[in-house]
């Protein structure tokens, strides 16, 4: 096999395997090498806003994806407390006509899948499971990338190694990274449930954001509308690393009072019998994301609080900006991977600050809290979310 146009990516999460199908497009071999022994459907809800729905599409994967998401009418926000809207701001074909690529709600599974069918459509992608890439090392030509499997070890030549690790990346402290992911102090309890075992207004085709103090609740329908996701984030100081630690109702409802949360949110909180835990974290900017002919993407780079929604759209950008990158300058791979960086950080240092700040917003209590609700009455809906149009409107090159 040609080694020239090969590049390894260490990670088949979103981030990985779009980049793989972004890559394959340009003309290039990619190998994907991923951990985990199977990629089940694990996850929950995940929001694509356009810019990253628009890149999807120019994949090819946008008829795929179509059968299995949700286009949201709205984003509703309500006082968690009386369950009253505070303010509605349009998605829907209003996005899609302001930004050029629709808005959708997706279970992480469902897109994970359509892209592992791409790319294991495509001829010039190589997908293998149950490889954990663990090393690198540098020569005149490229690459020489040392992975473990169950039975030993393998080595791959390439030009390019990306590190689509995620947040624990380890190619992040190989190439000189030594600071870890922050815990936030916040968790995030999740549950997706059949859409038959919630009334009728939980399924409409809306994102319902309630606000209370300390704590907030998301929900919306994903899977064509047959199942709905729940997500309630509150302030805890417990760390409980990892996607699918398992988490008690009994421990949420503690941070959902019926003192403080209307009857309809609590009644929805109340339905799920099992919930799963996710403690939040994100990081500083990173001194580098790269070295000679390795770089890193999406959460390996910029792992970001989910307040805005965006860590999934923003690997997807880097994808298409790596690709790009590449593609301009074959011959000199550093320089290319440079490239990409610097285009990247300045926009995903952006998107971490404005999810922090959004987080900050949401939680607020009291006094402020009320201030808050007004001003965003006062907005209304369509300059409220027209304060996004910096991130939706987003364009490679
Ligand atoms: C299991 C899981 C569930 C998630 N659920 C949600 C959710 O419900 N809602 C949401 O908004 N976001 C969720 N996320 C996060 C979301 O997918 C990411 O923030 C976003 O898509 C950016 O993706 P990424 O590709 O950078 O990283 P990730 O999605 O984290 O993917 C990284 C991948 O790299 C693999 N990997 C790690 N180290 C190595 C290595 N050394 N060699 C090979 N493979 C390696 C991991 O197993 C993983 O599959 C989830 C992530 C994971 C891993």
């Amino acid at each position: 096999m040609t080694t020239s146009r090969n590049i390894v990516i260490a990670g088949a999460g979103i981030g990985g395997l779009t980049a793989a199908l972004a890559l394959a497009d340009k003309g290039f071999r990619v190998s994907v090498f991923e951990q985990a022994p199977r990629l089940e459907a694990v996850g929950a809800g995940i929001q694509l806003s356009p810019n990253a729905t628009r890149i999807l599409r120019d994949l090819g994967i946008g008829d795929v994806l179509k059968r299995s998401t949700v286009v949201p009418d709205a984003l509703v926000v309500r006082s968690g407390a009386s369950g009253r809207a505070i303010v509605r701001m349009p998605l829907g074909a209003e996005a899609e006509r302001r930004h050029g690529a629709p808005y959708w709600m997706v279970h992480r599974g469902d897109l994970q899948a359509a892209l592992v069918a791409a790319a294991e459509a495509n001829p010039d992608i190589t997908l293998t499971l149950g490889v954990k890439v663990e090393d690198y090392a540098t020569h005149r030509h490229g690459l020489t990338v040392q992975m473990r499997h169950a039975t030993g070890f393998d080595e791959e030549h390439c030009i390019a190694l990306i590190g689509a690790d995620g947040l624990w990346s380890s190619l992040r402290s190989r190439i000189g990274n030594r600071e870890k992911p922050r815990f936030r102090n916040r968790t995030a309890w999740r549950s997706l449930i059949a859409a038959p075992e919630v009334p009728e207004p939980f399924r409409e085709p809306l994102i319902q954001l309630w606000l209370g103090s300390d704590a907030h609740l998301v929900h919306y329908p994903v899977r064509a509308g047959a199942a709905i996701n729940i997500v309630a984030i509150a302030h805890d100081s417990q760390e409980r690393p990892g996607w699918s630690a398992v988490g008690a109702r009994d421990e949420l409802m503690k941070h959902f009072s019926r003192s403080a949360w209307s009857r309809d949110a609590i009644e929805l909180l109340m339905r799920p019998a099992e919930w799963q835990t996710w403690s939040l974290y994100d990081m500083p900017e990173l001194p580098q994301w790269g070295e000679g002919s390795v770089t890193l993407l999406g959460d390996a780079a910029h792992p970001m609080l989910p307040f805005l929604a965006q860590g999934a759209g923003m690997a997807i950008e880097d994808a298409a900006v790596l690709a790009g990158s590449l593609a301009r300058s074959p011959g000199d791979v550093p320089a290319a991977l440079r490239a990409y960086e610097e285009a990247r950080r300045p926009r995903t240092v952006l998107v971490q600050q404005a999810s922090r700040r959004n987080g900050a917003i949401y939680h607020k209590a009291g006094p402020e809290a009320f201030i808050r609700n007004i001003a965003m009455r006062a907005l209304g809906g369509r300059r409220l979310i027209s304060r996004y149009d910096w991130i939706y409107d987003w364009r490679d090159g």
